[in-house]
C-alpha cells in the first residue's frame, strides 16, 4: 500500500466512524453571535470568554500599532525581531503573573514544546495528567524524557510514580484548569508531592489566566499558591485575553535558559509587534474590568442551577468550561445538529480529542453572554438533550 493509499483508508475509517472533522466558514468577528454560512447562531463554542476578541480598545490598540510597527516582525527574537512592543508586554505579563520574568512565544503550543524540551532530556523524567492538553503530551514525547502519565486529577498516583522513577532531573506537567472538562487540577497536593520529591512543577493555564480568580491570575488565584510551588506558569493570549500568542513566566534562570534553549523560541518569527500592543490592551482590560469574571460566574451558575432542574448531567467544573458528558460519538452529534437547528452552536467533542465513550457537548460561556442567552440554552437543551435516549 502506499503511502496516498494509506491516507485514503484512514479518511474512510474517520467517515465511517462519525470522527470525520470539518471547517466552518466564519463570516463575521467573535461574539455571543456567530455568522456562519446564511445563519446567526448564539454561540457557546468559543474560548473568547471574557468577550475581548472583538473589542474596541483591542482593535484600536492592534490598529495603531500597524500604523506604528508595520505588519510583520521580520526576524526571529533573538535576530532583530523583538520590539519594544514585545519587550513591554513581556514586563506587563511578568507583573500580572507576580513572576521576575516572562518570556513572549508565537502560541501555546510551541511555549509547552519549548519549555520540556528545552529543560529535559534522556535520562529525565516527565509527568503528565492523562487528561493534559495535547501539546504538553507531544511536548513530553518531544524531549526524550521517559514520559509517565497519572491518572486525571489523582495526586496520590503521581506520588507514587515521583517515588518510584529513579535516577534523573523531575518536572511535573498539569493543565490549570482541563479544556476538555473545565475541572481544576489539584494543585496544592501535586506541589507538594513535588516539594517532596525534589521535583518542579510546570502549570499550564490557558483556560484560567484573565477568567478566573479575583483579579484574572487564574487557577493559582483560585487555590492559592505562589511561585514558589508553581515556578513555571504557562499563559496563553488567544482565549481568555482575546488575542494571540502565548508566555511562559518564571524566575531569571527560567527564562534565560528558554531563550538560550527552547528551539521554538528561537528558530520562529517573532510575533507581529502589533499583536503584542493588542494583548496590552487586553491585559489593561483583564485587570480593569473585574465585572466581566462576575457576568461569567452569574452565568455560569444559572445554566449550572437550570440544567440539574433539567436533569442534566453536569461535570465538576465551576470554570466557564461546562461540557455535557453525552458518551457516543453518535449521540453527541445528533445533539449539537439538533441544537444547531434551533440556533445554537455547540461543538460536540468526540475522540480523539476526548476518550473513547465519553464524547460530550462543550458548552462555554462569555462575559458577554446575558441570562436571555442562557435561557435560550437551557430551554434547547430541554427540547433536545433531556430527550435524547
Ligand atoms: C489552547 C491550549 C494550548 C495552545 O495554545 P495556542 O496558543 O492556541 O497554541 C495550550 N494549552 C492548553 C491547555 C490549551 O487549552
Amino acid at each position: 500500500m502506499s503511502l496516498l493509499q494509506r491516507c485514503q483508508q484512514i479518511l474512510q475509517t474517520r467517515q465511517a466512524e462519525q470522527l470525520y472533522r470539518h471547517r466552518q466558514v466564519v463570516q463575521g468577528p467573535q461574539g455571543v453571535e456567530l455568522v456562519i454560512g446564511a445563519r446567526r447562531l448564539l454561540n457557546f463554542s468559543s474560548n473568547d470568554y471574557l468577550g475581548l476578541a472583538n473589542h474596541p480598545e483591542l482593535k484600536k490598540a492592534f490598529a495603531a500599532a500597524v500604523d506604528k510597527w508595520g505588519v510583520g516582525s521580520g526576524a526571529a527574537h533573538l535576530v532583530n525581531g523583538h520590539s519594544q512592543a514585545h519587550h513591554a508586554l513581556e514586563e506587563e505579563l511578568a507583573e500580572f503573573t507576580g513572576r521576575p520574568r516572562a518570556l513572549l512565544f508565537s502560541t501555546g503550543y510551541m511555549a509547552n514544546l519549548g519549555v520540556v524540551a528545552a529543560l529535559l532530556g534522556r535520562g529525565d523524567h516527565v509527568f503528565e495528567d492523562r487528561l493534559n492538553h495535547a501539546s504538553l503530551i507531544d511536548a513530553g514525547i518531544l524531549s526524550r524524557a521517559r514520559l509517565h502519565r497519572y491518572q486525571h486529577g489523582d495526586s496520590s498516583a503521581l506520588a507514587v510514580s515521583l517515588a518510584q522513577c529513579g535516577k534523573g532531573e523531575k518536572l511535573v506537567v498539569t493543565d490549570g484548569v482541563f479544556s476538555m472538562d473545565g475541572d481544576l487540577a489539584p494543585l496544592a497536593a501535586l506541589a507538594g508531592h513535588c516539594r517532596e520529591r525534589d521535583a518542579t512543577l510546570m502549570v499550564d493555564d490557558a483556560h484560567g489566566l484573565g477568567v478566573i480568580g479575583a483579579s484574572g491570575r487564574g487557577s493559582l488565584e483560585v487555590l492559592g499558591l505562589d511561585s514558589e510551588a508553581v515556578p513555571l506558569l504557562v499563559g496563553t493570549l488567544g482565549k481568555g485575553f482575546g488575542s494571540f500568542g502565548a508566555f511562559v513566566a518564571g524566575s531569571e534562570v527560567w527564562i534565560e535558559t528558554l531563550i538560550q534553549q527552547a528551539r521554538s523560541y528561537v528558530y520562529t518569527t517573532a510575533l507581529p509587534p502589533a499583536l503584542a500592543e493588542a494583548s496590552r490592551a487586553s491585559l489593561k482590560l483583564v485587570q480593569q474590568e473585574s465585572w466581566r469574571r462576575e457576568n461569567l460566574r452569574q452565568r455560569v451558575e444559572q445554566f449550572r442551577a437550570g440544567a440539574r432542574q433539567l436533569g442534566l448531567k453536569l461535570m465538576d467544573s465551576s470554570t466557564p468550561i461546562q461540557p455535557l458528558l453525552l458518551g457516543s460519538t453518535e449521540r453527541a452529534l445528533r445533539a449539537s445538529q439538533a441544537l444547531r437547528e434551533q440556533g445554537l452552536l455547540i461543538t460536540a467533542i468526540r475522540p480523539p480529542t476526548v476518550a473513547e465513550g465519553t464524547a460530550r457537548l462543550r458548552i462555554t460561556f462569555s462575559a458577554e453572554h446575558q441570562t436571555g442567552h442562557v435561557q435560550r440554552l437551557l430551554d434547547a437543551l430541554e427540547q433536545t438533550v433531556a430527550r435524547l435516549a
